[in-house]
């Protein structure tokens, strides 16, 4: 029976430097695409079953180090272990155009490829600029600006297979366009770096306070929102308190998983 579903897979959902036992935030979609590189999504994703020879997409939120320290490992690991899977397409990266091509070659760089060339790892590129979409047979990405410190997407992501449709925010401020870009989204995960208390509305921190995070979804008339970025001590009091406004708000655990399909949340694991 075809039953399809998309899956989310939290790898981490820390904030900037994370523990031994939880990474900075990053996630897999259906197994085969990964959103940020956390500090270490290539080991991440095998602790949970994910194998990353199976990557297809990296899509990247921006470029803070937070969200792309682990690429050169990632890029280091496909080259390792090519010869499990010699056919493997080269890995397309997705995100912010000011930023993508530079950030790629210096990860390059970092593995002295012109030193070392077996070790070289060329990945396809696909540079996007807020309010641009990409679209292949299995998926669509609609995108839009944050208000953060660099140039940073918000994705919409649509699953052409089962008919899943979410958001993620990546790092921003509270930003209202962000609620009208994802109207009706069933399933939302927006950073809410502040904890529990919102910044001051002039303190210019390129980053959300839970209820802020809350707003948005309310907004936005999402089912479910996901909140992600936060230190670990203040998860559950962020959590409280974005609950007060948004009832329907998780503050998801490293390896747990939201299936949705075009019906919208179908399950959350434990
Ligand atoms: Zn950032
Ligand atoms: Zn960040």
């Amino acid at each position: 029976m075809d039953n399809p579903q998309t899956t989310v897979t939290f790898l981490g959902t820390s904030t900037v430097v994370p523990t031994a036992r939880h990474d900075t935030a990053s996630f897999m979609i259906n197994g085969k695409y990964l959103v940020d590189t956390g500090w270490y999504a290539a080991i991440k994703m095998l602790e949970y079953g994910f194998n990353p020879m199976q990557l297809e997409y990296l899509f990247i939120t921006h470029f803070h180090h937070d969200h792309y320290i682990g690429l050169p490992h990632l890029l280091f690991y496909l080259r390792m272990r090519r010869r499990e899977r010699p056919d493997r397409p080269p890995l397309k990266i997705i995100g912010p155009a000011e930023d993508i091509e530079k950030v790629v070659e210096l990860s390059r760089r970092f593995l002295q490829t012109d030193r070392f060339p077996d070790v070289e790892c060329i990945p396809e590129i696909i540079p996007l600029n807020p309010g641009e979409s990409y679209q292949e047979q299995a998926f669509q990405i609609d995108t839009c600006s944050t208000i953060h410190a660099v140039q940073g997407l918000c994705y919409k992501f649509t699953d052409s297979r089962s008919g899943g449709v979410f958001a993620f925010t990546g790092d921003t401020a509270y930003h209202p366009p962000i609620a009208e870009h994802i109207k009706g989204v069933p399933f939302l995960i927006h950073e809410a770096s502040h904890g529990p208390e919102n910044p001051k509305l002039d303190a210019n921190t390129g980053h959300s306070g839970a209820p802020q995070a809350a707003a948005i979804a309310k907004a936005a008339g999402v089912d479910w929102l996901a909140l992600i970025h936060c230190a670990e001590q203040s998860a559950q009091a962020a959590l409280s308190a974005a609950q007060q406004i948004f009832p329907n708000t998780i503050f998801p655990d490293d390896g747990q998983t939201v299936a949705l399909n075009a019906d919208g949340v179908v399950s959350i694991s434990a």
